[in-house]
């Protein structure tokens, strides 16, 4: 059974650049990456034809936008339209 997390939690750390960046960061120096709320770990999801990279949350299955990954940092994928708000 997965655990529902609150929407508000989740918009805060995947529907918002910063809070992904953040949980990006995280993840490459090897740290477990959870939901604020409900501690529901993250997990990274890899689509290997373009090289990006999206965070899914194991509690609720919230996504991130697809974002590619590189030594300055993460840029969204313009074709993905979530993130065309960024
Ligand atoms: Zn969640």
């Amino acid at each position: 059974m997965s655990t529902r997390c609150p929407a508000a939690d989740q918009r805060r750390l995947l529907d918002d650049p910063e809070g992904i960046k953040a949980a990006w960061a995280g993840f490459k120096n090897g740290g477990v990456v959870t939901c604020p709320t409900t501690g529901a770990q993250l997990s990274m999801a890899v689509d290997g034809s373009t090289g990006s990279y999206r965070l899914v949350c194991s509690g609720c299955g919230f996504p991130s936008p697809w974002f590619n990954a590189g030594p300055a940092g993460i840029s969204f994928r313009e074709n993905d339209p979530r993130s065309s708000r960024f």
